[in-house]
């Protein structure tokens, strides 16, 4: 990003007096402190830095000289590589009304580390250059799509992954080959450096994150080609992923070590592979059970008979007794998928569904009329009039869109 004029930062001219620059900054720093953007502290965070650089080298005579003469050059190397840093920002003092006593309190207090941090609640924010030390990668999730085929014997699925890896040619150090990181001079290679201040009357010593080598403890002079020092590239890694027998929607595999590389010597993170398992047009699935709805004739649910139904590996046999009632639900052992965690298989459920015929030929009409009259012949049918609710109390979840 193209570094702003500090003049315009701050709504200011150029032959502006140091009441004025003050009286600005005051203005732009209440609006742009992060705790008066809760909904986008980030934001308003950069904004509030940018505004305490341009006042920092615009109160100083020295600094502000330069700017004029050279511009942003001009006052490069009074801030640390990095550019501007709160460790840079000697003017806490006149404006520690912004800041708030209790901010500068208690990094007087001893709760210590980066201004930066303290003042804005410090770490887990992702902000890069703020630790010292090695530092975890982070983990990688992707979604593995699935048939419920797939799931009978588990899969192997190709994926390929964009990821940040450690930088082969210099083994993650960023420094050329031949070469290696300097101890940086500033901290002596600890990362930290202390700065006294003034305030209130008393002496404040805070220790903050080395602005020169931004915590790292060391300096690269030549950085390595390949990666330009950062010690780590981009890299798309092709893994074949192992969805396991009876895998759901929702199973995570862990792939140990195959997440984003770590910094500074830290370990990589982990791959979190998601199954999806894609509905069957025909199955539906509680566990490791399987549910299919099969249609019956007239005949054969008065008569009984030997049907075959699907399965997700093949065929089986199954007996309707004679009399059977429609939605009945019968129950194929093992035929369902393997389980999970632990040996064996689910079952099948199979729910007859029988049909009334809709286009009878001449036959079927003899048939039916013939078997009408024998109704009408039998007196007193115990069916008549009362039935029993359905007998599948079985997926009851699957109405509700499961
Ligand atoms: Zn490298
Ligand atoms: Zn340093």
């Amino acid at each position: 990003m193209e570094k702003r004029d500090y003049y315009e930062v701050l709504g200011v001219e150029k032959v502006a007096s140091k009441d004025d620059i003050k009286k600005a900054y005051r203005k732009l720093a209440k609006k742009y402190h992060p705790d008066a953007n809760p909904d986008d502290p980030e934001t308003a965070e950069e904004k509030f830095k940018e505004l305490s650089e341009a006042y920092e080298v615009l109160m100083d005579d020295d600094k502000r000289a330069r700017y004029d003469r050279f511009g942003h050059e001009g006052v490069r190397s009074d801030f640390g590589a990095g550019g501007f840093s709160w460790n840079d920002f000697t003017h806490v003092n006149d404006v520690s009304d912004i800041f708030g006593f209790d901010f500068i309190n208690s990094i007087f207090g001893g709760r210590g580390g980066d201004i930066f941090e303290v003042f804005f609640g410090g770490g887990g924010r992702g902000r890069g250059g703020m630790h010292s030390g090695p530092r975890t990668g982070s983990d990688i999730r992707i979604q593995v799509n699935v048939d419920l085929r797939d799931v009978v014997s588990g899969k192997e699925v190709d994926v390929e992954i964009p990821r940040s890896e450690t930088c082969d040619l210099c083994r993650g150090s960023g420094a050329k080959e031949g070469t290696a990181p300097q101890t940086c001079t500033t901290c002596g290679g600890a990362g930290q450096v202390q700065s006294a201040q003034q305030f209130g009357g008393r002496r404040l010593v805070t220790i903050n994150t080395c602005p020169h080598c931004r915590g790292q403890g060391n300096m690269i002079e030549h950085p390595c080609e390949k990666c330009g020092g950062a010690g780590v590239v981009r890299a798309r890694r092709r893994l074949l992923i192992q969805v396991p027998p009876g895998a759901e929607t929702g199973t995570r595999v862990r792939y140990a070590g195959q997440g984003e590389a770590g910094t500074r010597g830290g370990p990589p993170g982990d791959l979190y592979a998601i199954v999806n398992v894609r509905h069957h047009p025909n199955f539906d699935r509680e566990g490791p059970d399987l549910l299919l709805e099969v249609p019956i004739s007239f005949a054969q649910a008065a008569i009984g008979d030997k049907i075959e139904v699907p399965t997700l590996a093949g065929k089986a046999q199954l007996t309707i007794p004679p009399g059977t009632q429609t939605h009945k639900v019968f129950r194929l052992r093992g035929q369902g998928l393997p389980h999970l965690r632990g040996a064996g298989r689910g079952d099948q459920y199979v729910r007859v569904i029988l049909e009334t015929p809709r286009h009878l030929t001449s036959d079927h009409k003899d048939i039916f009329r013939k078997l009408m009259d024998v109704e009408r012949g039998v007196k007193g049918s115990k069916d008549k009039g009362t039935r029993k609710k359905g007998h599948s109390k079985i997926f009851k979840g699957k109405k509700n869109g499961k």
